[in-house]
């Protein structure tokens, strides 16, 4: 029987994936309301004639894989697999409205958060391992991927989430371009580990409106111990992430506070400053401008095989958490997460009471 998911299966896996159906639909025009001059990025692009270009130029990638920095090089368009293991079509865990993101993704709907199943960085401490590593989901064609996205839209999600983009990058702009057809105007948010070739966003320019890149380590050793032998992931990860500034810019929120286009960065403090922390910060105050948003999250875990590595087999002490944020901030960075700024207060006051 076939894997894909068909237009009615829809419904039934929003219910499988256990979201409440108290969320009351909304019209597709409402989020237009926020701001009514603002329309998509990839909207534009196809206006200018220019997105089935880049969709052909993207598929024509999967080829000879080069979508990501490790640069397989096999033909998934024949079934080989590489580093990810990901096949030619998307594989998707789950999608739904996501209440755990960054205040300004969330608002009062939710993110429309799409979690693509395999990775191309896989993390030894990874919290999604079973989706990243084992690509647990569901396979399914990009005309589906386009359904889910005005799903989310319909039902008032403020963005589309894409969580874990690089390796299936051609099947979402794509499902872009289908669902644009369709009626689809909320902001892409390319959710990624920044482990990203330059040539591969320079496609995505004038699609993508909101880049979210995570800056997990400044030390190559770090990168080759904890994600696979990706010890050239700081460098890489730095040019992707100047490249993404020049694209779209400091973060944009409309009158309601939510975000409409920009660069939004992911910092997990790590155990024993694995992360390199105060080296990010620094990095981020001479080369972006201080008001990029950055987000210096405390959520780190033992997770998967993180146990069998003495350094981050624990999870962060406020001490270390506090460290990394008044690093932030002696550096000048002004537009810090505001829910990572409430938990600096928090530990603090509770160290002076
Ligand atoms: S996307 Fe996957 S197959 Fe392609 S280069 Fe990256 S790891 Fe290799």
């Amino acid at each position: 029987m076939s894997m894909e998911f068909t237009r009615r299966d829809l419904i039934k896996n929003f219910l499988f994936l256990g979201i409440s159906t108290s969320l009351s639909p909304i019209s597709i025009g409402a989020s237009q309301k926020r701001d009514v001059r603002w329309i998509p990025a990839y909207e534009k692009l196809e206006l200018e004639g220019k997105l089935a270009q880049r969709v052909k130029q993207a598929y024509a990638f999967l080829e000879n894989c080069q979508l990501c920095p490790r640069k397989c090089g096999v033909n998934r368009q024949k079934g080989e697999k590489g580093f990810c293991r990901a096949p030619v079509n998307p594989v998707i865990f789950s999608y739904h409205p996501h209440f755990g993101e960054e205040i300004c993704l969330v608002g009062g709907k939710g993110s429309g958060t799409i979690f693509f199943s395999h990775c191309n960085l896989r993390c030894i401490f990874c919290q999604n391992w079973p989706i990243s590593h084992e690509g647990k989901g569901k396979e399914i064609q990009d005309e589906d991927l386009a359904d889910m996205m005005l799903h989310l839209q319909k039902i008032g999600c403020h963005n589309i989430n894409l969580v874990t983009p690089t390796h299936v990058m051609p099947n979402i702009i794509n499902a872009t371009r289908i669902a644009l057809k369709r009626g689809l105007c909320l902001p892409l948010v390319y959710n990624t580990s920044g482990y990203e070739c330059l040539e591969i966003l320079k496609i995505l320019d004038g699609i993508v409106d909101i880049y979210m890149p995570d800056m997990k380590y400044m030390d190559a050793d770090k990168a080759a111990r904890y994600s696979a032998g990706a010890s050239d992931y700081p460098e890489v990860t730095k040019k992707a992430i100047i490249e993404m500034h020049r694209q779209v810019g400091v973060l944009k929120l409309d009158h309601q506070g939510i975000a409409i286009r920009g660069l939004m960065i992911r910092h997990l403090v790590m155990p024993n400053r694995v992360a390199g922390t105060e080296k990010f910060v620094k990095w981020v105050s001479e080369g972006l401008p201080k008001s990029t948003y950055v987000n210096i999250m405390a959520q780190y875990r033992v997770e998967y095989k993180a146990y069998d590595y003495p350094e981050i087999a624990r999870g962060i002490t406020a001490q270390e958490f506090l460290e990394a944020i008044n690093s932030a901030e002696k550096y000048g960075l002004t537009n810090l997460d505001p829910q990572s700024l409430a938990l600096k207060n928090f530990y603090q006051n509770r160290r002076t009471h």
